[in-house]
């Protein structure tokens, strides 16, 4: 993409274009995983749909292939290219709550941290991630799993409608009643249809939450693993639990004293149990596999959960992901996390187990191209380092980890926990039954694969 050509994108745009001359081009390009230094030909910043479908005709017209940019937290780095345009949505970052429908319209650049904040001077939230920093963009369209899950289901569960720019740089608005072939698709099917500028999300009543890290030394991993497997599917659905691997962070809650060792825990939310009391008499059982090496519980204002690992987990990391999911946790599987526990290659790297049962377990398999009603735990091994000297010790723990866990998984992973280079074979596997349903959609909206930088899914015939 030569200066003419920015130049011309630029005078069709309200928002920047940045090519590589420009002073922010490094800036624009990069993405949370610092793992992922690619030059795209330029930048274009939208402010708006109208931009969004500007420069989709654009890249169409002049033969250029190009990326979507939402939040820029994709693992394997979908959003960015070599020589494409990214089509960056950080420009369209809005948020609007209406209390008495109890709904939120959400530009499709915002961060997760834009809705949880907007929604809370409201009193209200809706199911998403466990990081105020990712977009919402990408993690709604693969389906979307956060402390809120067990209470309220899917990110998709609680969306209501969506803009919708396609391959033609035409505007549709989808719901359950208008484009409801589109609409199926986009709840799981990630960003193959087109570049949603807004959603509409169904909002709930949730204000101060319970928040509770309970930690055990390493040697209790089998003990604990045994009785979460029993105590979280048959806790009541306002109580979420995601179990970790990790070595323990170096700041408060934490005492120093256990700082950067090698534990297991989990990260409690509540929406049931808000007060001391009621915290101290939902986690009295934590104590019923062995005694916790530290136990931390407290009510706090829901975006406060949010927002939680930010800092632990900035921008600007090495990282390497694989998932799969769970319908149960082994015997056989508790001995690798064992394995793997005991081998973390650096203090930041993780595997989390995260909870999809309860109420996201309540819609029809049918209803939603999100593929897995039947998984319990959706499951995620990070290898994670500051040092770019590291990038290949994390990725071969993350693989090697994976390798020796997928034969305990049901097959497929989250789309979204997909690693970089993992093949075609697994994209089938996330979608099973619901990929030829998907690949119908794709022909009907995407016949040419122009949204080809995600977890792809081929038109039908093609
Ligand atoms: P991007 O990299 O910007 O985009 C990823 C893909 O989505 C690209 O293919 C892009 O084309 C497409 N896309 C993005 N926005 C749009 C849009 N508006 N329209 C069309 N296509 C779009 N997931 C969870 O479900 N729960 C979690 O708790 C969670 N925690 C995470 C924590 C961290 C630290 C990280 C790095 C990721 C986490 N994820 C989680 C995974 C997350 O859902 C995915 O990485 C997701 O792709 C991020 O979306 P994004 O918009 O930031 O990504």
């Amino acid at each position: 993409m030569g200066g003419t050509a920015v130049e011309s994108l630029r005078e069709a745009l309200r928002g920047e274009v940045i090519g590589p001359e420009d002073p922010g081009y490094d800036e624009a390009r990069a993405i949370y995983n610092a793992m992922i230094d690619r030059r795209p030909a330029a930048v274009a910043r939208c402010a708006d749909t109208t931009d969004v479908r500007t420069a989709v005709r654009y890249a169409r017209e002049s033969g250029m292939d190009f990326t979507v940019r939402g939040g820029g937290h994709s693992g394997g780095g979908l959003c960015v290219t070599d020589g494409s345009l990214m089509i960056d949505l950080s420009g369209v970052r809005w948020v609007r709550v209406d209390p008495e429908a109890r709904t939120a319209l959400v530009g499709g650049g915002s961060l997760l941290g834009d809705l949880d904040h907007e929604a809370h001077g409201f009193g209200l939230a809706t199911p998403a991630g466990i990081m105020s920093t990712t977009g919402v963009g990408g993690l709604t369209l693969g389906g979307g799993h956060g402390h809120l899950t067990r209470a309220y289901g899917l990110t998709v569960d609680n969306l209501l409608a969506a803009d919708v720019v396609l391959a033609d740089g035409s505007v549709v608005t989808t719901s359950a009643e208008e484009h409801p072939d589109l609409f199926w698709a986009l709840r799981g099917g990630g960003g193959n249809f087109g570049v949603v500028t807004s959603f509409t999300y169904a909002l709930h009543p949730v204000d101060t939450v319970g928040l509770a890290v309970t930690l055990w030394e390493p040697e209790h991993i089998g003990a604990v693993l045994r009785w979460y497997r029993e105590f979280l599917p048959a806790a009541p659905e306002d109580l979420n639990g995601f179990f970790a691997v990790l070595a323990v962070p170096p700041g408060p809650p934490f005492p120093e004293e256990i700082h950067g060792r090698k534990m297991c825990g989990v990260v409690w939310c509540s929406t049931g149990a808000t007060d001391e009391e009621s915290l101290a008499r939902t986690f009295t059982p934590v104590s019923d596999p062995a005694p916790p090496a530290f136990h931390f519980a407290t009510p706090v204002p829901y975006p406060a959960l949010q927002s939680l690992f930010d800092e632990l987990i900035p921008k600007g990391l090495q990282w390497y992901w694989r998932g799969d999911f769970f319908d149960r946790i082994t015997d056989e599987a508790i001995d690798v996390h064992c394995t793997f526990l005991e081998n973390l290659p650096t203090d930041l790297s993780t595997m989390h187990l995260y909870p999809v049962d309860a109420a996201a377990h309540r819609p029809d398999p049918a209803d939603t191209a999100w593929a897995y009603r039947d998984a319990v735990w959706s499951g995620v091994i990070g290898g994670i380092s500051p040092e770019a000297s590291e990038a290949g010790t994390v990725r071969t723990w993350a693989v090697d980890y994976w390798e020796a866990l997928h034969p305990q998984s049901m097959g497929g992973a989250y789309v979204n926990f997909l690693g970089a280079d993992e093949s075609q074979d697994r994209v089938r596997a996330t979608y099973r039954g619901h990929y030829d349903r998907l690949a119908d959609v794709k022909r009907t909206y995407d016949p040419d694969n122009v949204f080809h930088h995600n977890q792809n899914i081929a038109p039908a015939g093609s």
